[in-house]
């Protein structure tokens, strides 16, 4: 298949992993953190930290839009379908994410509640249609990559007059995140940045040079095959090596400088940021998501339910926070593969297809540091 079984070649990948081991410098350590949560899977199913010299090593970080979640509002979208009688619609990944108590949007959904499944904006806005007494809620969560969709379904639903559509809205900014980890009052080490693909296929290259220059970190956009990541360890390890800190972008077959204009304008025209926003392992980031605008109002499920700001703790030694921030592995989680399993998880990290915890439980990588 082009495009993938290119970037999957093992005669390339030793090729790579032989370039690397000549290139890093053994006196030094290389902590590279790979942003999105796509790229800590690729890593994983396909041992490119085996392949890797002992003093380069990836660090997971907060990329994985269902771990980032609060708890909070997990438990705002339980309280949508429990007490408003909403058909609250979402994507998979998030059903099985534990609420307040252990609770989750399955559970709630084995109660009774109406909550439904979906691959896409579009499966809402029809069941939006197949359903005009009911109010239907899209529970709206992701980076850059799913701002947009979101925001053609709100113009589609007002052009169609859907009045019984509405979005509970969590989108969320990749640049205010890697900031916050920047800016953290006692910081991770981190010597360099993989950049994540999707997402900058929307906001483009540049979104990152303010953070290479005003932090002196390296940032190599880096697409989601094995290779790709191989490739930008390299040019980030050249970088160091160097002492530049560039934006360098290894996936220049989607993502371009300026990134996707008409999707920035439309997701502008929609979205407003909001003062703050909490993120599970960062805290309360300023600027770091979007709301609707207040022309929008009407298609804002937060308004029109009047939904609480809703603090809740986390599982009680689940290591979801200090993974999301670069500061523990989900190795030094002891609830790893004992109690928290896919089938039964603690913590949002091994419920996404994206998250650490996930990745190390599908690709065996469970021994554990301590316990
Ligand atoms: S293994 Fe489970 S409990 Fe531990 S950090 Fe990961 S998701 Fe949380």
């Amino acid at each position: 298949m082009k495009y993938i079984s290119e970037f999957r070649q093992q005669d390339l990948a030793r090729q790579l992993a032989r370039a690397i081991a000549q290139t890093a410098d053994p006196d030094r350590h290389y902590r590279l953190m790979e942003f999105c949560g796509g790229h800590t899977h690729a890593i994983f199913r396909y041992g490119v930290q085996d392949l890797m010299p002992a003093n380069v090593e990836f660090i997971h970080g907060p990329g994985c839009p269902v771990c980032v979640l609060p708890t909070g509002r997990i438990e705002n979208a339980i309280q949508l379908a429990e007490r408003h009688d909403v058909i609250l619609c979402t994507y998979a990944d998030l059903m099985r994410v534990p609420a307040i108590g252990r609770n989750s949007l399955l559970k709630a959904k084995a109660g009774g509640c109406d909550i439904r499944m979906v691959y896409s904006t579009q499966d809402v806005l029809k069941i939006a249609r197949e359903n005009p007494g009911r109010p239907v809620v899209f529970f709206a969560i992701g980076f850059e990559t799913t701002t947009p969709p979101t925001a053609v379904a709100i113009q589609q639903a007002q052009a169609k007059r859907l009045t019984n559509f509405s979005v509970f809205c969590n989108h969320v900014l990749t640049p205010a995140a890697m900031q916050a980890i920047l800016d953290a009052p006692q910081p991770v080490s981190i010597d360099a940045f993989l950049g994540p693909s999707h997402v900058s296929t929307v906001i483009g290259s540049q979104a990152y040079e303010p953070f290479a220059e005003r932090y002196a970190k390296p940032v190599v956009i880096a697409g989601f095959e094995p290779l790709d990541v191989m490739q930008s360890a390299l040019m980030l390890i050249r970088q160091l090596n160097e002492g530049r800190h560039e934006v360098e972008n290894e996936y220049s077959r989607a993502v371009t400088r300026q990134g996707n204009l008409k999707a920035q304008a439309l997701m502008r025209e929609i979205f407003e940021l909001r003062p703050q926003f909490e993120w599970r392992g960062l805290g309360l980031i300023a600027d770091s998501a979007l709301k609707l605008k207040a022309d929008y109002a009407d298609f804002d499920a937060e308004q029109r339910f009047n939904l609480p700001a809703i603090q809740a703790a986390d599982v009680k030694g689940c290591e979801c926070p200090a993974i999301l921030r670069g500061a523990k592995k989900p190795q030094d989680c002891k609830l790893l593969g004992t109690v928290c399993t896919p089938e039964n998880p603690m913590g949002s990290c091994m419920v996404s297809s994206e998250g650490a915890c996930a990745a190390y439980w599908s690709y065996g990588r469970l021994s554990r540091k301590s316990g």
